[in-house]
């Protein structure tokens, strides 16, 4: 009998009205409750029917976890904003806006509508082996069907790779890790501050999830510090079509220049590696540089050092290169 599609399994729905009544249901049902905000990773999973969870807990109520403020020069961002408003505030814009246009550059105006900042964060892996249920090494197996002789793997990572080789997919990601964010996270009582690079986990810590959160834990909000606002910011994603798709590669970059000299940055690649991939060792060679070709063409050849591609996505790795040179040019347009 094929498999059902579209027709979601039974579940308990709750929509809680506020943090504290969302906390106690996640506390209650542990791991058999799914967290719902905007739905649109959920409801993937849910009808395709492979997540089955006893209980969803809908975060669509919780007033409190939406909006935008003002935090000492920085800002924080209620977990449940949509990415529609990440990308329109005038803070934001103003501030930090490789942010803004990282949620922009997001999927379709109607998934941006409906997505979360703290949604996109969180999203899952998108290798199709997985997604269609296969009994991988990320849904608990022990093998990897993307990483054989005859798979399909042109999406997935050349960096870090532990077993499985899927990627972080969210466009956000990279840009909050290069600004340096950090996560606020409720568990019953408890509260835990987890800085950007931390939220992110590869499967050499836990091959079954892409972030930190566990059974009972609530992302609350983002919080961006000041250090990086004002500074000169570039964000690139490249993808197959120039309508609503994931990226193949995209690169959020912070810099503090004096002059032309660089003297601080954080870069960081995603769609390569199952966290954003932070290029620190870019980092280090360019500090004191000037913003030009030179420091461009050396710092790429440092980006892709220890890749090692799959059969299918070699093409990552002149890609990663070209978006580093662009990132520390400041280009708006492919030159090289
Ligand atoms: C067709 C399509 C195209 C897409 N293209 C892109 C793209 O180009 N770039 C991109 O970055 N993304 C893309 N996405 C992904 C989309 O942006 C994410 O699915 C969306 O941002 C998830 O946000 P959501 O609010 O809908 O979360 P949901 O789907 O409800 O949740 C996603 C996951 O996060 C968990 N979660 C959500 N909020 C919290 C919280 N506050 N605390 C704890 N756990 C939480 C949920 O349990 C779930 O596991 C695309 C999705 C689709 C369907
Ligand atoms: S890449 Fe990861 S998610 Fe995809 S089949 Fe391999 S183990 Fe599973």
């Amino acid at each position: 009998m094929p498999p059902i599609r579209d027709a979601m399994p039974a579940f308990e729905l709750f929509q809680p009205g506020s943090v504290s009544d969302a906390l106690g249901i996640l506390d209650r049902h542990g791991a058999d409750a799914w967290v719902m905000a905007g739905g649109m990773d959920t409801f993937d999973w849910l009808k395709d029917r492979i997540k089955k969870p006893r209980v969803v807990v809908d975060l669509g109520m919780v007033n409190e976890l939406r909006g935008i403020k003002d935090a000492g020069g920085g800002l924080e961002i209620g977990a449940m904003t949509t990415l529609t408003t990440v990308a329109n505030n005038p803070l934001v814009k103003e501030r930090f806006p490789m942010l803004a246009e990282a949620a922009l550059i997001v999927a379709s105006p109607q998934i941006r509508n409906q997505g979360t900042a703290g949604g996109n964060v969180s999203q899952d892996a998108r290798c199709w082996y997985y997604r269609a249920g296969w009994p991988c090494y990320r849904a608990g197996g022990n093998i990897c069907y993307a990483d054989t002789p005859t798979a399909v793997n042109r999406e997935h990572a050349i960096f870090n790779a532990d077993r499985c080789v899927a990627v972080n997919p969210s466009d956000t990601a990279p840009a909050l890790v290069a600004l340096d964010a950090s996560f606020v996270i409720k568990n019953g009582s408890s509260e835990r501050v987890v800085p950007a690079e931390e939220f992110f986990i590869g499967p050499g810590i836990d091959i079954e999830r892409l972030t930190v959160l566990r059974p009972g834990d609530l992302l609350t909000a983002i919080r961006l510090p000041a250090t990086w606002a004002g500074k000169a910011h570039y964000f690139e994603k490249v993808r197959d079509r120039m309508v609503w798709d994931f990226a193949l590669v995209n690169i959020a970059a912070s810099i503090n220049a004096s002059g032309s000299t660089i003297a601080d940055s954080r870069m960081v690649v995603n769609g390569v590696s199952a966290t954003p991939y932070r290029l620190t060792a870019v980092e280090d060679a360019i500090r004191g540089k000037a913003r030009d070709k030179a420091t461009a063409d050396m710092a790429a050849e440092i980006a892709v050092r220890g890749a090692v591609p799959l059969r299918h996505n070699a093409y990552k790795i002149p890609l990663v290169k070209a978006l580093v040179k662009r990132a520390i040019r400041g280009e708006a347009e492919w030159t090289s």
